[in-house]
């Protein structure tokens, strides 16, 4: 067997990995397992994206392209970010990855030296720490509180900077909170990030268009125009236009970091695939009739998953603004007895007794940092909520 390095040590595979591989587990035992762990729409990809996909390939787009992504996506990028956040990019500012999630990685990578923190306000996206702690640095992490929403205040993000502190990372709308950051709240952020003038901000703005307030999310980098050079402004087609297959994302920022981030691409995967350029550039230059049709339907599933949760004893949704998550307040359960004698004594307990007992599947809170809670996704058919619904509040009403 070989030996991992040090990095590997500090790092695990993530949470939502682990649940799926319960699932399949299960599933493949024959038990019927209401799915609400899954992190990326039920819907299917558009039809006219994949027309574009199918029709790249047809002209040959099959090759490398440059490492920052072809012009073609890159120009669809700047329209967007145009539309969206009102902000005329340059091309040097812009970055296409394999994913959001590859460009994050990215840029931590490219800034992030032994011992700087990142701070990171829980819960929080389950890969966060762990990036960081890959590319040798601190994650420090910041609690928030139900009063403010489960997002950072000012004043809680004053007192956590440190001269160490190289990166606020903040996530609107929230996985796992679906919190959306309003312009005023960022504005107060902005105010505390003018004294610092050492932080820079990475704003995973992935989820934008999925939003219930009537309005994509608003950005750091439209709200604070003067801190603009300090915002990493990260987003990608996964999750608006059903595409986490096709593993494409980009960024937004600063040329230096935007070009460091080029280099270390150059060395490791060169450019995302062809092919899922040519259809991310069709998503964002296409109509966005797309994103208008789902997000109310979302938001239909929102409703009817955060009312069936209230009404259980013991839970307590927080209605989330914005993604696909509902996150949930389970500390009624904690101390409960379970009919084969067994306490819930964390949060991890209750997921499991739900998954036995129930036959749900959900990701326990301490994976996102903050306990003891529990997510499910309603990335899913109102049908497989209502049932899986059902099923906890039995489960739940078994517990003595
Ligand atoms: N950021 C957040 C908060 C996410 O939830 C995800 C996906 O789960 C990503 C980034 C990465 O998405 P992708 O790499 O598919 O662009």
């Amino acid at each position: 067997s070989f030996r991992g390095a040090e990095r590997l040590a500090r790092i695990a595979p993530s949470p939502s990995t682990a649940a799926a591989a319960r699932v399949r587990e299960l599933k493949a035992a024959g038990r019927r397992i209401f799915d609400l762990t899954v992190g990326e729409p039920d819907f299917d990809t558009p039809d006219h994206v994949k027309e574009a996909a199918i029709a790249a390939i047809r002209r040959g787009e099959t090759k490398y392209t440059p490492v920052n992504g072809t012009p073609r996506l890159r120009e669809a990028i700047r329209g967007s970010l145009l539309r969206t956040h009102g902000i005329e990019y340059s091309d040097s500012e812009i970055t296409v990855g394999g994913g959001g999630k590859q460009v994050i990685f990215l840029a931590l990578m490219a800034t992030v030296d032994a011992g700087d923190e990142v701070l990171i306000p829980a819960p929080y996206w389950v890969s966060y720490p762990d990036m960081v702690r890959a590319n040798d640095g601190r994650p420090v992490i910041l609690p928030t509180s139900a009063d403010a929403g489960y997002k950072l205040t000012a004043d809680e993000l004053e007192a956590a900077i440190t001269d160490r502190t190289t990166w606020l990372i903040l996530n609107s709308p929230g996985n796992p909170s679906g919190a959306v950051y309003t312009a005023e709240d960022l504005s107060a952020l902005a105010e505390v990030l003018r004294r610092h003038p050492a932080v820079s901000v990475l704003s995973d703005e992935i989820y934008s268009e999925i939003s219930f307030t009537g309005a994509p999310a608003p950005s750091l980098a439209s709200v604070a125009p003067d801190l603009r050079h300090r915002v990493l402004v990260v987003s990608g087609v996964s999750k608006s236009f059903a595409m986490t297959g096709w593993r494409l994302g980009y960024a937004a920022g600063d040329p230096s970091l935007v070009g460091a981030i080029n280099t270390l691409q150059s060395q490791t995967s060169s450019c995302p695939s062809s092919i899922s350029q040519a259809a991310a550039a069709a998503a964002l230059e296409g109509p966005q009739d797309f994103i208008a049709e789902t997000v109310p339907v979302y938001r239909e599933r929102r409703d009817v998953a955060v009312a069936g949760l209230a009404a259980i004893d013991g839970l307590r949704p927080i209605a989330p603004d914005g993604a696909f998550y509902v996150y949930v307040d389970c500390a009624g359960l904690i101390g409960k007895t379970t009919a084969d004698g067994r306490t819930l004594e964390s949060d991890q307990d209750v997921t499991l007794h739900l998954l036995e007992h129930a036959g749900v599947a959900v990701i326990q809170g301490s994976g996102y940092g903050q306990s003891p809670f529990f997510r499910i996704s309603f990335a899913t058919d109102t049908g497989t909520i209502t049932a899986a619904l059902a099923a906890i509040g039995a489960a739940v009403g078994d517990l003595r």
